[in-house]
């Protein structure tokens, strides 16, 4: 590890700090260090192994793509590419996709498509995007300005005009916020990276309900939330509405970098040829994992598990938290799960980290489980234990 380090040090420019350890293989929700030590992986590499590590049939299928072809560009036509189309549409009531190779790519796509369909299709001069407090959604300078945390944007000016940042399930702010020169709402349907918060339905609802009345677009940035993790397909499910816009990417490759922005046919008339692309975005092998994931998460019932599996640990949270008194609030839906602990714990990720458990902690009190969707009982029981042992192993 040593090594690795100073590597990391002498070559690697410094963005992340990271745990002393190299995972270097997994199988289901376990993966293995360059030590041959084991860990339970609550974390799937943040939200994107939903299907577990190394899951057969998606190592077959992407194995038998890249024996086949590559790469070709989007000169071409691309039936994998269609495929998954034609999937997401059919999951989601939406009608069609852009792909791209990353969430924040998905994302700047959703912002352009927004735009233009405004400028280009409605005639109308409306550009700028109401977006939440503490929102997530990507490091682009576009994506940054649109993220409503300080932290993401300082040192980056000047950042790109015409976003306005809301607090979040807060109706009367964004009601406040619609002036005429509000062209779409961006929002994820459950904050992920800033601490699992859920809004309440009827927030979601009465967004609809303002945006059809007054004519923005809606969209939704389900990069996390998407593929199952929260208990449906599409998070924005549990609230019983559609977004005119979707972004996806994380689990849509269970590890392979994808990135999709799939809209209503009417906003995606915002694109014509040459308004947007991607070299990469959509190759073959991208998409033959992504049609992989939809149909791994359909025949193995993983999207009710992870309903089943969510409940099961929350309710072993509420246990350690009347053991302990130690959490203040357990939030999240279906295996998007966060627990707030009632006092900083700087420690507690690399004290599971040692005891076995890969967990994540937002601003050292909001504990992050987003294990793979197929997950069993006796791995769930495992990891509360362990979290319930450095819980109380604090000093
Ligand atoms: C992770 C994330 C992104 C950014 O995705 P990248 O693939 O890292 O660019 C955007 N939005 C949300 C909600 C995310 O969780």
């Amino acid at each position: 590890m040593k090594k690795l380090i100073e590597m990391n040090e002498k070559y690697m420019m410094n963005t992340y700090n990271r745990a002393p350890i190299a995972l270097v293989e997994g199988k289901g929700c376990r993966v293995k260090d360059s030590e041959g030590k084991e860990y339970l992986d609550f974390l799937s590499g943040i939200a994107v192994c939903n299907l577990g590590h190394c899951h057969e049939d998606l190592v077959k299928a992407v194995s038998e793509q890249m024996t086949r072809l590559m790469h070709c560009s989007n000169l071409y036509y691309i039936p994998a590419q269609l495929e998954l189309a034609k999937r997401l549409a059919q999951h989601s009531g939406l009608d069609k996709t852009f792909f791209s190779n990353s969430g924040a790519e998905a994302n700047e796509a959703a912002i352009k498509l927004a735009r233009r369909y405004t400028r280009m299709v409605k005639n109308d001069t409306a550009y700028k995007i109401i977006t939440a407090n503490k929102s997530f959604h990507g490091r682009s300078l576009t994506t940054v300005t649109a993220t409503g945390q300080l932290k993401y944007k300082n040192g980056f000016d000047p950042l790109p005009k015409g976003f306005i940042h809301v607090p979040f399930d807060d109706l009367g702010a964004l009601e406040k916020a619609v002036d005429d020169k509000v062209c779409a709402v961006m929002l994820e349907p459950i904050q992920g990276e800033g601490g699992v918060n859920v809004p309440s339905k009827s927030y979601m609802q009465d967004i609809r309900e303002l945006c059809n009345q007054k004519g923005l677009i809606l969209i939704m940035d389900e990069v996390q939330t998407g593929m199952g993790r929260t208990g449906r397909m599409f998070a924005h499910e549990h609230y019983g509405i559609l977004p005119d816009i979707m972004t996806l990417a994380k689990a849509l490759g269970n590890g392979m970098p994808i990135g999709a922005t799939i809209a209503t046919e009417e906003v995606s008339k915002g694109f014509e040829p040459g308004t947007h692309g991607s070299t990469y975005g959509g190759n073959p092998i991208a998409c033959t994992a992504g049609i992989s994931v939809i149909d791994t998460l359909i025949s193995e019932n993983l999207i009710s598990n992870a309903a089943k599996m969510g409940d099961y640990i929350k309710e072993g949270l509420k246990g350690i938290s009347e053991r302990t008194g130690k959490i203040s609030e357990i939030r999240g839906k279906g295996l998007m799960i966060g627990a707030e602990l009632n006092y900083i714990d700087e420690g507690i990720v690399s004290r599971s980290l040692e005891a076995g458990l890969l967990i994540n902690c937002i601003d050292g009190n909001i504990i992050r489980m987003l294990p793979p969707l197929n997950i069993g009982i006796e791995e769930a029981d495992e990891a509360l234990r362990i979290l319930e042992e450095q819980l109380e192993g604090r000093s």
